[in-house]
């Protein structure tokens, strides 16, 4: 253990912008690592970048990220208050699906970002996302059902971009949005986001871990 170093949400979006371990790295303009609070209570999860965000560096920078903070807005959350951030930090050409091999490159970071912010609450956006925390459920009979990750609560919804094309989603986007309500109190106090901002920051882990 002795090669441990200290790491934080900074340095490792600083690793992401520099990644190469997949093919997409050929192809994107710029990485796209998350943003939003580092204490948060709520991460988001989506699928991957699109134009817009590859463009900006912003997850969920266009008409999907409007009905994103739409959804926030009617249970009460400012999108600051949350960190947002996808399964892959680089556009997959086309929008197409993401990879199974590429994936499988990007989810060590996915994984130190919930280690870091320590988040009470995920909220998974489309399936495959939800299927990097439960494998094998379909989502479209998972939705809206909390479940249990590691102590953290899971919440999966389809995603915004699907109720762009299919508006009888929005409804039910709106429905399974309401059960965040009862999983968080967005007005904790911030000793305790003090609490977690030091332990995130104190945490160690292996030298050289995305050479
Ligand atoms: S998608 Fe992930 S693993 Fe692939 S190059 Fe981008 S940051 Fe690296």
């Amino acid at each position: 253990m002795s090669n441990l170093e200290p790491i934080t949400i900074t340095a490792l979006e600083h690793t992401i912008s520099r990644c190469d371990k997949c093919s997409l790295s050929k192809s994107r303009n710029r990485t796209v690592p998350g943003e939003g609070d580092y204490n948060a209570q709520v991460m988001v999860v989506g699928e991957a970048p699109g134009s817009n965000e590859d463009k900006t560096g912003r997850p969920f920078a266009g008409r999907a990220g409007n009905l994103l903070n739409e959804l926030l807005s009617s249970v009460g959350i400012k999108r600051s208050q949350i960190y947002i951030t996808n399964m892959l930090k680089c556009r997959p050409p086309s929008n197409r699906d993401p990879q199974q091999t590429e994936i499988d490159s990007c989810e060590p970071y996915l994984a130190l970002q919930i280690s870091l912010i320590q988040p009470s609450v995920i909220i998974t956006l489309g399936r495959f996302s939800f299927s990097n925390f439960f494998p094998g459920i379909p989502l479209s009979k998972a939705r809206g059902i909390v479940r249990e990750w590691n102590g953290i609560k899971i919440l999966p919804v389809y995603h915004p971009a699907a109720a762009l094309y299919n508006p009888g989603l929005k409804p039910k986007l709106l429905q399974d949005f309401q059960k965040i309500t009862s999983l968080i109190n967005i007005n904790e106090s911030s000793a305790s986001e003090q609490s977690q901002m030091a332990d995130a920051t104190q945490l160690s882990l292996f030298d050289g871990h995305f050479e």
